[in-house]
């Protein structure tokens, strides 16, 4: 009788490790398309400016080359110069004179 049981516990056991191993070979499709989505969405939800509407080659202040992504611009002496961030625009702004050498304007 108690053989019994333990014979039914240990199918079910059985049963829902199967059951478990099976979820597990699914579960890599599931966040894979999970991180393509965010991604897409990111890239959307993201204020980016295209390379083309910037003079500058690169973040004047970080040195980073403008086609990693533009996230701020600023307006100087008839030129848009392109930032990956506000933060390095707000620093280019303390002395545009000084960096704007660095943005290797085109
Ligand atoms: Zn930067």
């Amino acid at each position: 009788m108690f053989t019994g049981i333990k014979r039914s516990f240990t199918q079910l056991l059985i049963a829902t490790t199967i059951v478990a191993s099976c979820n597990n070979q699914k579960a890599p499709e599931a966040p894979a398309a999970d991180t393509a989505t965010q991604a897409a969405s990111m890239e959307a939800d993201t204020t980016s400016f295209p390379v083309s509407m910037v003079n500058n080659k690169k973040d004047p202040t970080c040195g980073m080359p403008v086609t990693a992504g533009i996230s701020d611009t600023a307006h100087y002496k008839d030129k848009v110069i392109g930032f990956c961030s506000t933060e390095c625009k707000d620093e280019f702004k303390k002395a545009p004179d000084a960096n704007i050498a660095a943005a290797e304007i085109q």
